[in-house]
């Protein structure tokens, strides 16, 4: 979800983006601040001078949001962990990591380093404050108000529900201890939907006494705390269900194969009706050509199945995903889910070995899970 956005450059060599919904938090928290807090707590200022508050004090902390995500990243990119992209969006900011930490250290360091960072900035900005003590003015009101932002930033972030700092950092003393990743990951974000659900009946009680935009983002907050929680677990105990399983173990390997200049009438009566089948390799004098499947016959209007072939109606296999017999069932999963498709072809020194079916990788997923496996 968070792959697309409006780069904005680069920082460490890592590609900072903003997402799209970033833009709606970005005008709302400069609204807020300019409507609901300067122009309240210094009404004697210029309206001008309340937006350039409210702008100035928005960018710092925006800023500051990413300085905590960079913290994390540089972290783990010292740890050897590369880092795709830093990504801004409406609930804060994201660091995409190619692969999670594969030793518990390493996450406590890079979960840390977050907070650890957000409290810090706080430090810095109500130092300047004190510092400006003498004259009220500008510059001393928006550097109170970010080492107040910073500081409820990095207490936010330390609530240790996974997937939040806290959550990761409580993950990794957790696996630390029982060595069972699996394990410290279910705790930690069961911990992280209980308090995604409090959430949601904190705003709820909020709404019903008046507060009702504070409470619908506290609301809002939770319901998305809660599902990152359940994801993340759901993903993690289906990589370990996956781990160590190759593609070969689950192709099927009879695959009717057929000519590309049968038509498309001739596929449905004399393969499909009586087969059952929903994919056939194309294959002419053992070369394969590609790949036809219900989805791309259905593409095709009725009427010209009787004059439309294979061969036209196939996905050629310059355009088609494969993987080989040795690839792992997660990036098969992955390709599948990616793709948002229901076959793979596996693919060995140019010909087609067997086919895997989505159907097939999802009951393989659901008897290992049943059973515990
Ligand atoms: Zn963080």
């Amino acid at each position: 979800m968070l792959t697309e956005g409006l780069s904005i450059g680069k920082a460490f060599g890592i590609p900072l983006r903003l997402h799209y919904s970033w833009f709606i938090i970005f005008v709302l928290i400069t609204w807020s601040l300019t409507a609901g807090y300067f122009s309240v707590t210094h009404p004697h200022w210029s309206l001008a001078a309340s937006i350039a508050a409210g702008v100035v004090t928005s960018l710092l902390f925006f800023g500051s949001v990413l300085a905590h995500e960079l913290m994390h990243s540089l972290v783990a990119q010292a740890a050897g962990i590369p880092i795709q992209s830093i990504t801004l969006f409406i609930f804060g900011g994201v660091s995409q990591m190619v692969e999670e930490p594969k030793q518990p250290q390493v996450e406590f360091r890079m979960a840390l380093a977050g907070p650890l960072t957000s409290l810090a900035l706080g430090g810095i900005f109500l130092a300047i404050w004190y510092w400006l003590g003498g004259i009220p003015g500008f510059i001393r009101e928006i550097s109170l108000l970010l080492g107040e932002i910073n500081i409820v930033l990095a207490v936010f972030n330390l609530i240790p529900g996974f997937p939040l700092d806290g959550g990761r950092v409580l993950r990794s003393i957790l696996w630390w201890q029982s060595r069972n990743l699996r394990k410290a990951t279910r705790i930690a974000s069961n911990i992280g939907r209980g308090i995604g659900y409090l959430m949601i009946i904190a705003g709820i009680a909020l709404v019903f006494t008046g507060n009702w935009i504070n409470g619908l983002w506290l609301a809002f907050i939770g319901w998305f705390l809660e599902s990152a929680a359940a994801s993340s677990y759901r993903q993690l105990a289906l990589q370990d269900i996956l781990k160590g399983h190759k593609a070969n173990e689950l192709m099927t390997q009879d695959c009717p194969v057929i000519e590309p200049e049968l038509t498309i009438q001739q596929l449905v009566n004399e393969q499909i009706l009586t087969s059952g089948r929903r994919c056939f390799p194309v294959v002419q004098q053992n070369h394969v050509l590609g790949l036809i499947t219900i989805h791309d016959i259905k593409a095709i209007p009725r009427d010209k199945w009787p004059i439309k072939t294979v061969r036209e109606a196939m996905t050629p296999l310059a355009k088609l995903k494969s993987v080989g017999p040795d690839e792992d069932l997660s990036t098969v999963l992955r390709i599948l889910t990616e793709q948002n498709i229901n076959q793979l072809p596996v693919i060995k020194d140019g010909k087609i070995v067997g086919l895997i079916a989505r159907d097939n990788l999802l009951s393989f997923i659901s008897i290992r899970s049943e059973l515990g496996a």
